[in-house]
């Protein structure tokens, strides 16, 4: 009975991270973490599987924005589930006062992607042992290391930047976590992503508690804040972080930051922030070449237990290289269907699950470069396509622009919104649902997809 329900409990963990590491590429960032990163699968049967959110407010959000997309996903894995319900988890939720309190029991509750440590908010999985080092991340990897010795004198500030899914919070967490062990935990060290720093100002001002943000990131001697850019035009967040690390800096406290670009291309950021950044130690990730996809891949294979054949590892190198957090997703994938079948996978079967995920080159394109493109394939004007004009003959051009600035670059609804023609967000909503049904029974829009999606990327 017990080994039963046990069985069952690992399934679903296992089950919904891998539903969760395919929502992440569909969903943006502060998204993914705001409302699903604290999620559960708490019970599934054949035909539907519960979730665990930790508040109402979570649930609702869920419900109805994510419901599609978790189903579909679900599907992939399981395709007779034809429901996914969702319910609250009380003792998940807790006011922040109380939150340390509440990751402590988190910590007993959860799958081992969510053991956060409660004092650094690091995440134990990232180490720099697990972390493949190639040309595309061996500078910022070898700054990461020669600081671990040499907390707050060596390079100081480092700063990391390269495009999503190469590496950037892998290494900076590694980083903290090696720190603390080899300093043996005497040196206080704390992770934060922008938004929770953001979150803490917030906070802070609401509730005139300015001092305490001072005094709690003050007494740090690693402060670690991933994802950077997204403090840029925040004011308020920035001047505070510019305090902050102004006081670590002066008392050589070591800090770490990542950044999806380069300080001088983080828009409306302070001049004296930027210059600040720029002061230590810059280094990139880049795209890694493909003897490091398969170094990565077998790495993986590896630390989940499973294997996988060359042949197979190849397949995956050759057609996902632009981002690893995909190649991850492939291999959960991978490696639940080998759990729960008994049976390796097939070349084919990988060549379908490629497909799916399908590679998104978000990185390199711009928004511009999608209105060029929608609107030289429809043969009219940019200025038609994001105008208001009411003529019929713009609405399909328009409708498309928008799926595809959401398909490919995640933008948020009210950006598209404002960029054609100043609608209101729900027709953007509207029209990225339809065009996503559409799709599904409509070939020749698939193929008018693909190719504004090729004249995209020769808009460069
Ligand atoms: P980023 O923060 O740059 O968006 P992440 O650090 O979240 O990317 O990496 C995405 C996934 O890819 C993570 O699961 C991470 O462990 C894995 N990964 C990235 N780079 C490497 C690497 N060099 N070696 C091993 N795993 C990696
Ligand atoms: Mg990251």
């Amino acid at each position: 009975m017990l080994a039963t329900h046990r069985i069952r409990t690992m399934r679903n963990e296992e089950l919904w991270q891998s539903v969760l590491s395919e929502v992440e590429l569909q969903v943006s960032r502060a998204n993914f973490l705001t409302w699903l990163k604290n999620s559960r699968l708490i019970e599934s049967n054949d035909e539907a599987i519960v979730i665990a959110l930790p508040n109402h407010f979570a649930k609702e959000w869920v419900e109805s924005k994510y419901d599609k997309l978790i189903l579909g996903i679900v599907r992939n894995f399981i395709a007779s589930v034809k429901k996914v319900e969702y319910t609250v988890e009380g003792g998940m939720s807790k006011p922040p006062a109380q939150r340390t309190r509440a990751l402590v029991s988190e910590k007993q509750l959860s799958i081992e992607e969510f053991k956060v440590d409660p004092d650094t908010n690091l995440n134990p999985r990232y180490s720099l042992s697990s972390f493949v080092v190639g040309s595309s991340n061996e500078l910022a990897y070898a700054a990461a290391s020669a600081i671990i010795q040499s907390v707050g004198t060596k390079y100081n500030p480092l700063f990391i930047y390269g495009g999503v899914g190469l590496g950037k919070t892998h290494l900076i967490q590694g980083v903290g976590n090696e720190i603390k062990i080899f300093h043996k935990n005497k040196i206080k060290v704390k992770y934060v992503t922008s938004e929770k720093f953001t979150n803490d100002v917030v906070w802070a001002i609401r509730n005139k508690r300015t001092e305490d943000i001072k005094s709690a990131y003050r007494h740090i001697d690693v402060l670690i804040v991933d994802d950077i850019q997204f403090i840029g035009g925040k004011e308020k967040t920035e001047e505070e972080f510019f305090h902050t690390f102004n006081a670590l800096y002066e008392n050589n406290k070591q800090i770490i930051i990542s950044s999806d670009r380069p300080p001088k291309s983080i828009p409306i950021l302070e001049e004296r922030l930027r210059s600040r950044f720029e002061s230590g130690m810059i280094a990139d990730v880049g795209f890694p070449d493909y003897e490091t996809r398969v170094a990565i891949i077998k790495n993986k294979i590896q630390e989940k237990g499973a294997s996988l054949n060359d042949e197979c590892v190849d397949l995956i190198a050759k057609k996902i290289s632009k981002s690893i957090r995909e190649i991850e997703g492939i291999l959960n994938k991978v490696v639940f269907y080998q759990n729960n079948y008994q049976k390796p996978v097939s070349i084919a079967h990988i060549e379908k699950i490629v497909s799916e995920i399908g590679e998104k080159d978000r990185i390199n394109i711009n928004p511009n470069q999608i209105i060029k493109a929608v609107s030289s394939f429809f043969e009219i004007s940019p200025s038609d396509l994001t105008g208001k004009s009411r003529n019929k003959e713009f609405i399909e051009p328009r409708q498309i622009a928008m799926y595809l600035l959401r398909d490919m670059l995640d933008m948020s609804y009210p950006y598209i919104a404002n960029k054609i023609g100043k609608r209101d967000h729900t027709t953007v909503i509207y029209a990225y649902k339809k065009l996503n049904k559409d799709l599904d029974q409509n070939n020749s829009l698939t193929e008018k997809l693909n190719e504004i999606k090729e004249l995209v990327n020769k808009m460069g």
